[in-house]
């Protein structure tokens, strides 16, 4: 992973000169957590360097947000906040009106939607601000908030990690009842070896998971930071659906599987990419990629099936043809026109029975 002076030079402008008193600035601000006011800023740096001054740093907070080291909020009070992007992903705010103070989340339903809006309206997004105003819980009921606080890089870990079990969970399910229905042996072992994968996967995730949580305790008692509803719950849940429909057997259920791998390695892929560093993203890259290998692996099991259903059809005496030879009687049969491919081969295996 970065380190912060990695993350500074991976983001310094082309041909952008290197000053230490900048560096320090920065330095400062990456070590700050949750949105800071210029103002507070300036204290900051200057309570340990008095030399700099006040203008020097303004033009380095501006500098940060044109590289993307710093995000600007405006939280509607005339006043700016600055949060840096180190290991810290772009997301949305709670921010209560009566202490003032805001709370960080991020949903992929929601930003679903605005690209969908966006799209429609043939938009091209560079932005997008979602606030929710209001009154926090400690201001409603008057009690203190006692959960110590814990960096959101490790909230951002854990709800990963949450969306990829709950991912893999559904995965799990979908492949047992795949493995329960199809009728082709070497369909069903696919499924029960996939099935079997999942299952390896998820213990690997929960073990991390475990890892994560007893390194700080606090963790666990954290608000929720990704509400990522639709992807943790909806990708494969809606496959198991589509297989309880009648008729469904096992080229079909390899076809909705194909389906449900490729929706889950996008949409981990796409997310993964445009997070900022950090564990998070880390996890979604390593999903992504084991769904990739899920579905890579469908789509040759599905070739095969569809090889030896076609052969099976073609010499319905012979067990062991190799598939050079049932392309051969495939293209003998292929001139009778008019007919659709299935009705071809049919019609050959009966004229030859
Ligand atoms: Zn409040
Ligand atoms: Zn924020």
């Amino acid at each position: 992973m970065l380190s912060p002076s990695q993350f500074i030079e991976k983001h310094r402008p082309a041909g952008g000169r290197r000053s230490s008193k900048r560096d320090f600035i920065v330095d400062v601000f990456l070590r700050q957590s949750g949105h800071l006011g210029a103002d507070e800023l300036v204290t900051l740096i200057r309570n340990e360097d008095a030399r700099i001054s006040r203008a020097t740093i303004y033009r380095t907070l501006q500098w940060m947000v044109d590289a993307g080291i710093a995000r600007r909020v405006d939280f509607g009070d005339g006043k700016y906040r600055f949060e840096h992007s180190y290991r810290h992903p772009r997301h949305f705010h709670l921010i209560c009106r009566s202490c003032q103070q805001s709370f960080e989340f991020l949903s992929s339903d929601i930003e679903m939607l605005l690209e969908e809006v966006a799209n429609a309206r043939r938009f091209t997004p560079s932005e997008s601000v979602l606030q929710i105003y209001g009154k926090c819980e400690q201001c409603q009921t008057g009690l203190p908030d006692t959960t110590p606080r814990v960096p959101l890089e490790l909230v951002f870990a854990r709800d990963a990690l949450r969306v990829a079990i709950a991912t893999e969970r559904s995965g799990l399910a979908f492949y047992q009842r795949a493995a329960r229905l199809a009728r082709d042996p070497r369909g069903r072992r696919v499924f029960e070896r996939l099935a079997a994968e999942e299952r390896e996967h998820l213990s690997t995730l929960e073990a991390r998971y475990r890892e994560l949580t007893e390194a700080e305790p606090q963790l666990e008692a954290q608000p929720a930071f990704l509400f990522f509803k639709s992807a943790s719950n909806g990708l494969f849940a809606a496959g198991v659906e589509e297989l309880s429909a009648p008729g469904v057997a096992d080229r079909e259920a390899l076809r909705i599987g194909i389906r449900c791998e490729r929706a889950s390695y996008r949409f981990f892929k796409q997310y993964g990419e445009r997070f900022e560093e950090s564990e998070g993203k880390r996890i979604f890259l390593e999903f992504a990629d084991e769904e990739r290998e899920h579905f890579e692996l469908l789509v040759r099991e599905f070739r095969a099936l569809v090889a030896r259903q076609r052969s099976r059809k073609v010499k319905p005496r012979r067990t062991t043809s190799t598939p050079e030879k049932a392309t051969t009687v495939r293209r003998a049969s292929r001139p009778r026109a008019g007919t659709t491919r299935a009705g071809a081969a049919a019609g050959g295996s009966r004229k030859r029975a």
